[in-house]
């Protein structure tokens, strides 16, 4: 049987599997090819709705979309692919637990995203955090409402400082709309914890070029600006992290403050598994060189059986007049370029011509909170209420299936009623401490009752429920967003 390997299910793979499916029923009906998806995670996650889970305006389930309920014909395997060995055929591939072990193929398509860009700054690995995955986002904002929980209990002073002290290290599209849906969702805060006034508030964001959001123009990108700092937030453009250190983030420009939340939005860099571990070709940033076809490859070197999209492929723009152009990282591309490759894929296995991906950009959007957004197409840009709906809208009906778009479309009318839910689950990220405590108490009381008997003094200070809870209000230092 043919076996078609997807590595990576994400916007590119998880579109270029499902059109597989349909574009190929019959073949996957008679057993005559298979398609396998492997990717160490059972969903796709809606990146653009990230900075909303952040806010808690979108439930963070409803920005993951299970491979399990939309791939119902694609072999979907759990593990990291750690090598693609175009020469043999292989991916190697890693499961979550187990020996990693080989997969041959007939054809790759190779859609495994990129990952976030990182430098080596003092710190910044013990406490920064990012904001690509959907559990990033859920531990930013809980880790928010934890700070404002204990900030309202504190005397002014450094601490309580530093608890309401945000910082956004990159201002990207991402950077941008996490750091402003972060601000928007704490103004509201304040409203609930009077103890707490906005201009307690200290908001970061730092930029290393004169301006932020460079997909759109300077002039939209300076009204940003404004309308952040009209909000209280402090915008450092040309300025660079050098440290954070003891969480205490100290800028190229000298400035040095402690800050409770430490998010790394500083950009993309290439996927270790095409960067270095394939035979197949790549740029000199590590991506894979794409025909406008997709095939991996050029047009006068084209390699077989190998196809890639998305952010991990250099992919020529032929929509742009610029030659050498290639198409941005962004969702927009991704999974019109999915959907392409697989109709090209079929194509090219019937001995049908294929055809180039092209793709004019249908312009860009961002949230910047509750009720305030920016979009631009080529010299039109809106700005404000109606540019949150323009996002809202386009993405609701964007992310992929419906079932999503409804359940999307009811939290957002639910917080129209009762407005924002601001319960933090931090908690869950540490679930066993409250059994542990328990069951160390119930212990500590056996074993009093062993040693005394049921009425002899007992010393609790370091096994019963005290000292259980005081351990469990531990922070854990290898957690970065706790730790910081
Ligand atoms: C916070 C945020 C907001 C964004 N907002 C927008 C927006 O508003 N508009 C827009 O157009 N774009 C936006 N983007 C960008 C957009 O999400 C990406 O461009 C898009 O996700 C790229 O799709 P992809 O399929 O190439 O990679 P991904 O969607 O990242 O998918 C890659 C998949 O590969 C898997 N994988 C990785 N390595 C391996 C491996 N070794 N083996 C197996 N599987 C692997 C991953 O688990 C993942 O499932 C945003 C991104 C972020 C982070």
């Amino acid at each position: 049987m043919e076996r078609i390997v997807v590595v990576g299910g994400g916007y590119a793979g998880f579109t270029a599997a499902r059109v597989l499916e349909k574009r190929l029923r019959r073949e996957l009906r008679r057993g005559e090819v298979e398609v396998v998806l492997v990717d160490p995670r059972p969903y796709m996650t809606y990146q653009p709705f990230l900075p909303e889970v952040v806010a808690g305006s979108v439930e963070a389930r409803h920005a993951a979309v299970a491979h399990r309920s939309h791939l119902r014909r694609t072999r979907l395997l759990d593990g990291t692919v750690e090598r693609v060995d175009h020469a043999r055929h292989v991916v190697v591939v890693r499961p979550r637990s187990g020996e990693p072990y080989d997969l041959t193929y007939d054809t790759v398509v190779v859609t495994a995203g990129a990952v976030t860009r990182v430098f080596p700054v003092p710190g910044v690995a013990e406490h920064a955090i990012g904001m690509k995955h959907v559990e990033e986002a859920v531990a930013i904002r809980d880790r928010l409402l934890t700070s404002f929980d204990r900030a309202a209990s504190l005397p002014a002073g450094p601490e309580r400082e530093r608890l309401l002290t945000v910082t956004f290290v990159g201002g990207g599209f991402s950077g941008v709309e996490g750091f402003a849906e972060l601000l928007s969702l704490a103004h509201d805060l304040t409203r609930v914890y009077p103890e707490i006034d906005p201009a307690e508030l200290r908001f970061h964001l730092v930029e290393r070029n004169p301006r932020i959001l460079p997909e759109v123009t300077e002039r939209p990108g300076r009204w940003v600006v404004r309308e952040l700092e009209r909000r209280g937030a402090h915008v450092h453009l040309e300025a660079g992290l050098v440290s954070a250190e003891g969480g205490v983030v100290t800028l190229s420009t000298g400035e040095s403050f402690a800050s409770g939340l430490l998010v790394w939005t500083a950009g993309n860099a290439a996927n270790p598994v095409v960067a270095t571990h394939t035979d197949l070709p790549v740029d000199a940033r590590g991506y894979l060189v794409t025909r406008p076809d997709l095939r991996v490859g050029t047009v006068d070197d084209t390699v077989p059986d190998a196809w890639a999209a998305g952010d991990g492929a250099a992919v020529p723009d032929l929509a742009l007049p610029a030659p050498g152009a290639l198409t941005v990282p962004n969702a927009q591309h991704a999974v019109r370029q999915g959907r392409r490759l697989a109709k090209n894929l079929v194509a090219a296995r019937r001995g049908r011509p294929t055809r180039p991906y092209v793709h004019g950009s249908l312009g860009v959007v961002a949230t910047l909170g509750l009720g305030s957004g920016v979009f631009q197409y080529h010299r039109v840009v809106v700005r404000g209420r109606l540019a949150w709906f323009m996002h809202r809208g386009y993405h609701v009906l964007a992310i992929p299936t419906w079932e999503r778009t409804v359940r999307v479309l009811a939290v957002w009318s639910t917080a129209v009623l009762f407005g924002r839910d601001v319960v933090s689950l931090a908690e869950v990220q540490r679930p066993r401490d409250a059994f542990v405590a328990g069951a160390t108490a119930a212990g500590a009381t056996a074993g009093a009752r062993r040693v005394t008997g049921p009425s002899g003094p007992t010393d609790r200070s370091a096994t019963g429920p005290a000292a259980a809870s005081r351990r469990a209000e531990q922070p854990a230092a290898t957690d970065p967003v706790r730790a910081a």
